[in-house]
């Protein structure tokens, strides 16, 4: 199934992060422990790393608090294959 990096930035102030870490937390452990944040060193974003079938199915999945904030990238990873292969499609 591919890969998603969620991405969502929120404002810089305790109440603003608060409200998000409630949201979380209320929706239950397994979110908790799969949003990680750049809150305590001043970088008020938030990255969830899911498993998803497509973008529709991640924003079903995004919390509604990030909604209107996240940016949404799917992933891959490359083979050593597929590297040789774009050098010789670059030449
Ligand atoms: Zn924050």
């Amino acid at each position: 199934m591919p890969k998603y990096l969620v991405e969502a930035v929120h404002e810089p102030d305790p109440a603003s992060c608060l409200r998000l870490l409630d949201a979380v937390l209320m929706q239950g452990a397994h979110y908790l422990t799969h949003t990680d944040w750049g809150c305590m060193v001043g970088d008020h974003r938030a990255w969830m790393l899911l498993d998803a079938e497509d973008d529709a199915a991640v924003k079903h999945v995004i919390l509604p608090a990030f909604r209107d904030k996240a940016r949404i990238a799917k992933l891959n990873t490359f083979t050593p294959e597929q590297i040789r292969a774009m050098h010789t499609q670059a030449h």
